[in-house]
């Protein structure tokens, strides 16, 4: 799971709130690792159709530097747009969707506004968000839009419900497992966040059963889904606090 990629600085593409900076991988990282995943998969014979490279956001370098990357490769990404940030600074345009779209990577869903907590949205707002989004990526690829992924990662049984009814088939969780679910017709499927201070051997890390990136990774989500669950609403405020002062 990725999310933007910048030659600069990490304030060219995507959101900018405090916590979505570490998500953020220089140009030159990014390229070093998809073509260590590329000889990996080459050397242990793995499929490459096999491997999800998946981007949240929305992010201007989703068609300025990630798909060209993809390209050369012959990868396909899975590109999960905020819809509402379209056309806007350090986003895509619409037509740089369709381009994705028509180029055979795959354009997903990722809520309209990218609420910081979709799972204490009211129903209509849940419903609306899915809603928007899906019609508008709809229109603007002219096709059907079956994949989403879930903005902060964050769940409830209204979210599962609203994806459903907007016709969404496979569903991207940031639970960092290899594992997928059945749920309400649809698949739910793990991912293991990538972040900046990761190199290409972490990455590779991620593709061996047992290593120690992805027993971590499994620590830090249970310990985090723990945390979550005791501060309750307190979460999101207190851990933006912490970050803006780091
Ligand atoms: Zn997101």
């Amino acid at each position: 799971m990725y999310h933007d990629v910048y030659l600069e600085t990490p304030h060219e593409s995507g959101l900018q709130n405090a916590g979505s900076q570490k998500y953020k991988v220089r140009l030159c990282d990014f390229e070093k690792q998809v073509k260590a995943v590329v000889d990996h998969c080459r050397a242990k014979e793995i499929p490459l159709s096999r491997v999800m490279f998946t981007f949240d956001d929305g992010g201007s370098s989703f068609s300025k530097f990630i798909a060209p990357i993809l390209d050369v490769h012959g990868l396909k990404g899975y590109f999960f747009v905020s819809t509402h940030y379209l056309d806007t600074d350090g986003f895509m345009t619409r037509d740089e969707v369709a381009n994705l779209h028509h180029n055979g990577h795959i354009i997903g869903t990722h809520s309209h506004t990218h609420p910081a907590n979709l799972s204490k949205c009211d129903e209509k707002t849940i419903e609306q968000e899915w809603e928007k989004s899906v019609t508008c990526l709809q229109e603007i690829i002219q096709d059907q839009v079956v994949y989403a992924s879930l903005p902060g990662g964050y769940i409830s049984e209204s979210i599962i419900k609203q994806l459903s009814s907007c016709g969404i088939h496979k569903v991207f969780t940031s639970i960092p497992t290899t594992r997928q679910e059945a749920i309400a017709g649809m698949t739910f499927i793990g991912r293991y966040p990538v972040t900046c201070s990761m190199n290409e051997r972490h990455v590779i890390n991620i593709f061996l059963k047992h290593s120690y990136v992805r027993c971590l990774k499994s620590i830090k989500w249970h310990i985090l889904t723990v945390v979550k669950s005791l501060l309750g609403d307190n979460y999101l405020r207190i851990r933006s606090e912490i970050l803006s002062k780091m």
